[in-house]
């Protein structure tokens, strides 16, 4: 039965990569011209949908399977159309889980859309407001078919959508609806329950959504550029099925960062929480023991991923200019793919 175990958790996990366009600001950022970028762009490519090659100097083109490529050119509404299926299955009743991984400055917010005050328009929403508005539309449906009498929409009437938003940094969480209630890193994480907020309507998360990114600037305040230092998760309820959307810390290494003390300390507690994220996920996939205890990311989400018909999605996003870190997401995907 361990096979059959296998097949179903592989089949219930997706991996995806996105690679983002080379942006004006990065000339400013990195320096070089226009010639060295489109070289450093070839370096990192979409082959076709599934595949990506990267090349790095002085040694042979790898290439990574995927179950989606996303090039420099693809829009928010390509991502999303691979995404609402699973939002579909949240509606449908099952725990699934959204995660954006990569470097910070390697578009995991402008993918995942946590930040509401970026996006300006329609179009470039990430899969935040998306997703919100897909599942307001599911749920005004089957209003609409228990006003029409169908007797099987009755069971679909729900007790309304509940939100919660929740930051972990250095192993400590935060309730961003509620910044009073915070489990530290050496609190045991049983006690702990997210302020949950119950909702009618778009506008009231979208409230929500900046109320909370209202409250990480004012933790933010203590330590600078915190947000990208954080796990960011977004928790929509409805029934009983949870849809978890995740804007992880940034995965960049310690050598490359040159940082010391507090800094130090941060990107070890992130590296540690990532790597187990990746344990969590692989053991899931091979039917092995699963070790949920080694971070407070992975004990808070054990009972949405462990769920018997849970899905997962993690979309790994690389910056084209850093191929050495983005060679770092690859492994890092492959090992949960
Ligand atoms: P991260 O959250 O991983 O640190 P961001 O999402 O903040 O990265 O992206 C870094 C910068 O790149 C932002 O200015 C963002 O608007 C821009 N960006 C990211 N991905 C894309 C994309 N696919 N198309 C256009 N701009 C993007
Ligand atoms: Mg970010």
């Amino acid at each position: 039965h361990l096979l059959n175990q296998y097949l179903e958790y592989k089949g219930n996990i997706r991996v995806f990569v996105r690679v983002r366009p080379i942006l004006s600001q990065d000339f400013k950022a990195y320096g070089g011209t226009q010639e060295s970028f489109d070289v450093i762009q070839k370096a990192i490519q979409a082959l076709n949908n599934s595949q990506l090659s990267i090349e790095l100097e002085k040694s042979p083109p790898q290439t990574f399977n995927f179950d989606a490529v996303f090039g420099p050119q693809s829009t928010q509404d390509q991502v999303y159309a691979e995404v609402k299926h699973l939002i579909q299955s949240f509606l449908d009743g099952n725990d699934v889980s959204i995660f954006a991984y990569g470097q910070t400055g390697s578009g995991k917010t402008y993918t995942m859309g946590t930040e509401m005050s970026k996006q300006t328009s329609q179009g470039n929403q990430g899969i935040i407001p998306r997703a919100v508005r897909q599942v307001f539309g599911e749920i005004q449906g089957r209003k609409d078919q228990v006003q029409e009498g169908q007797e099987e929409a009755k069971e679909a009437r729900e007790d309304g959508m509940r939100v919660s938003v929740q930051e972990i940094y250095m192993d400590s969480i935060r309730d961003l609806l509620n910044l009073q209630n915070v489990i530290t890193q050496n609190n045991a994480i049983s006690k702990y329950e997210p302020e949950s907020i119950t909702v009618t309507n778009e506008a009231q998360v979208f409230t929500l959504l900046r109320k909370a990114e209202n409250n990480r600037v004012v933790a933010e305040t203590m330590c600078n550029e915190r947000s990208s230092r954080s796990h960011s998760i977004l928790q929509i309820k409805l029934g009983k099925a949870t849809l978890n959307l995740i804007d992880l810390a940034g995965s960049e290494r310690l050598n490359t960062t040159k940082v010391e003390g507090d800094r130090q300390k941060e990107t070890l507690a992130i590296n540690k929480s990532l790597s187990a994220l990746a344990d969590v996920i692989s053991a899931m996939k091979e039917g092995r023991f699963v070790p949920y205890r080694n971070s407070k990311l992975t004990q808070l989400l054990q009972i949405y991923l462990g769920s018997s018909s849970a899905k997962t999605l993690m979309i790994v996003n690389l910056n084209p200019i850093s191929l050495n870190e983005s060679l770092c997401s690859l492994r890092f995907a492959a090992k949960v793919n």
